[in-house]
């Protein structure tokens, strides 16, 4: 398996996302996160918010907004039984000033103090060669504009863009171009 590097770190905490509750409002939570990666879904005709307890185990609940219309919104993703996905990271900014990414119903904790752990997305099927086949020809393309030409979930696209970088058919940027690829010359 491919290890898997995000844009900041390649230390990770693996941490399962258990959705305990879909409500409708957030006077409906009640006591039911208990653990680390607990979280509830608000949904009011769409997804409002996801509370979700502190992966890192400092014990206080995180709302995620994901409504663009209240705010500054992240965008929530649940499709082919592979669990949520949030993005982009979750990076607190006070408390414990957790960093993490919410990928595919798992929560990698950033966390400069772990050992390296390899963790690999569930099936992603042939992404990886419709990445390839829809890249767009020329100089540096951010990873996002290519997700979101195609519909595909975002961290799934990253990981395939790193795979093939690792396989040669892709180059990926330097310095403030990381994240951004573009086809090597040939392929
Ligand atoms: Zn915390």
């Amino acid at each position: 398996m491919p290890r898997w590097v995000t844009p900041c770190s390649s230390h990770l905490k693996n941490i399962l996302l258990t959705v305990k509750a879909v409500v409708e409002s957030r006077a409906d939570i009640g006591a039911q996160l208990v653990k680390p990666g607990d979280a509830i879904l608000i949904i009011r005709d769409q997804p409002r918010w996801l509370i979700i307890r502190c992966p890192c185990g400092c014990g206080e609940d995180i709302p995620i907004n994901l409504d663009r219309r209240a705010g500054k919104a992240w965008r929530y993703y649940e499709r082919g039984g592979r669990g949520a996905t949030v993005f982009p990271s979750v990076w607190r900014d006070s408390g414990c000033e957790s960093h993490f990414i919410i990928w595919g119903g798992h929560i990698l904790l950033l966390d400069d103090h772990l050992e390296d752990e390899t963790w690999s997305p569930a099936d992603i099927g042939d992404l990886a060669q419709r990445v390839h086949a829809s890249w767009p020809a020329g100089g540096l393309t951010p990873y996002l504009d290519v997700a979101d030409r195609m519909g595909e979930i975002p961290w799934d696209v990253l990981e395939v863009c790193r795979q093939l970088t690792r396989e040669g058919v892709l180059v990926e940027g330097t310095g403030r171009q990381r994240t951004m690829f573009r086809r090597r010359s040939g392929f």
